[in-house]
């Protein structure tokens, strides 16, 4: 049985490119008699609003979507620990107290995802007095694994590649865990046998990939879908304004229309689908 998910974080309200997103997984889940799963993606102590997680369910709601919800990241924070304590007993992560200035200053070349960490940390061993993220050793990580590969709906098998996002963070200074660390051990906690998402996320799949293989978690399909460009052609997000679902919910638009005009591809005026 397939079991999909949605897994949004409450740093800001849910515009169409997430309507769109949580669509694709609940139609997947219901076109194949599966489950539909809502993860509140929380952990970002800083910019997370709790409050938030009621606004999205009411979003779901309003597009006529029914989903089963799971337990939001912040109460999940022990496992993150207790896997990042495995792959400290693994040697497969290393402190680092680089501040991103120090990181900018060492002129990084520039990864998928960002700058890619200059390694000046490599090696140092965990002071519990000083706070510190810890990244993956991405060398002796590959160097440990033989050639993997995943499974995505639309493009196809791919080969995993993680190693031009350098070692990235896997538990951050302030925070339990890293977006890759939580979101593959809920995964894998919550069943989910198909990651839907947005195509911006294809290439984090190549690190979740192994972190799979790292932890011996299962390995799920992944269905990466279109995005949602706007006028000039940029995916929505939260901070450009994009007209929030709340927004439309209360000046009375209706949302199960909406909903059935995107399945049709009919978008808002001004909004492309962009092929994955
Ligand atoms: N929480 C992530 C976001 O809101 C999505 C993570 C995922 O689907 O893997 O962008
Ligand atoms: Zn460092």
């Amino acid at each position: 049985m397939v079991t999909t998910r949605f897994a949004p974080s409450p740093n800001g309200m849910l515009h169409l490119g997430h309507a769109w997103s949580a669509i694709v997984a609940h139609d997947i889940a219901c076109e194949r008699g599966g489950r539909f799963l809502l993860r509140i993606e929380d952990i970002d102590g800083a910019r997370s609003r709790p409050e938030l997680a009621d606004e999205f369910r009411r979003d779901l709601e309003w597009l006529g979507l029914e989903w089963e919800d799971v337990a939001a990241q912040s109460t999940r924070l022990d496992s993150y620990q207790e896997a990042a304590a495995r792959l400290v007993h693994d040697g497969m992560l290393y402190p680092c107290t680089c501040t991103r200035k120090e990181i900018e200053a060492a002129r990084p070349k520039l990864g998928p995802d960002g700058f890619v960490y200059p390694g000046t940390c490599k090696g140092r061993l965990l002071d519990p007095s000083r706070p510190a993220a810890l990244r993956l050793d991405m060398d002796k990580a590959l160097a440990s694994l033989g050639n993997l590969t995943w499974m995505d709906e639309i493009a196809g098998e791919q080969v995993a590649d993680p190693r031009p996002f350098g070692d990235v963070v896997l538990v951050r200074k302030d925070e339990p865990a890293s977006y890759h660390l939580a979101a593959t051990l809920d995964d894998a906690a919550d069943g989910v046998t198909l990651v839907t998402r947005g195509a911006d996320l294809f290439a984090a799949t190549h690190i979740h990939r192994l972190l799979q293989e790292l932890l011996g978690l299962p390995v799920p399909t992944w269905h990466h879908h279109g995005l949602l460009l706007d006028e000039e052609g940029r995916k929505l997000a939260k901070r450009r304004e994009s007209p929030s679902l709340r927004d439309m919910r209360e000046n009375g638009v209706d949302g199960r229309a909406l909903a059935d005009r995107l399945r049709a591809g009919s978008l808002p005026s001004g909004n492309t689908l962009a092929n994955p």
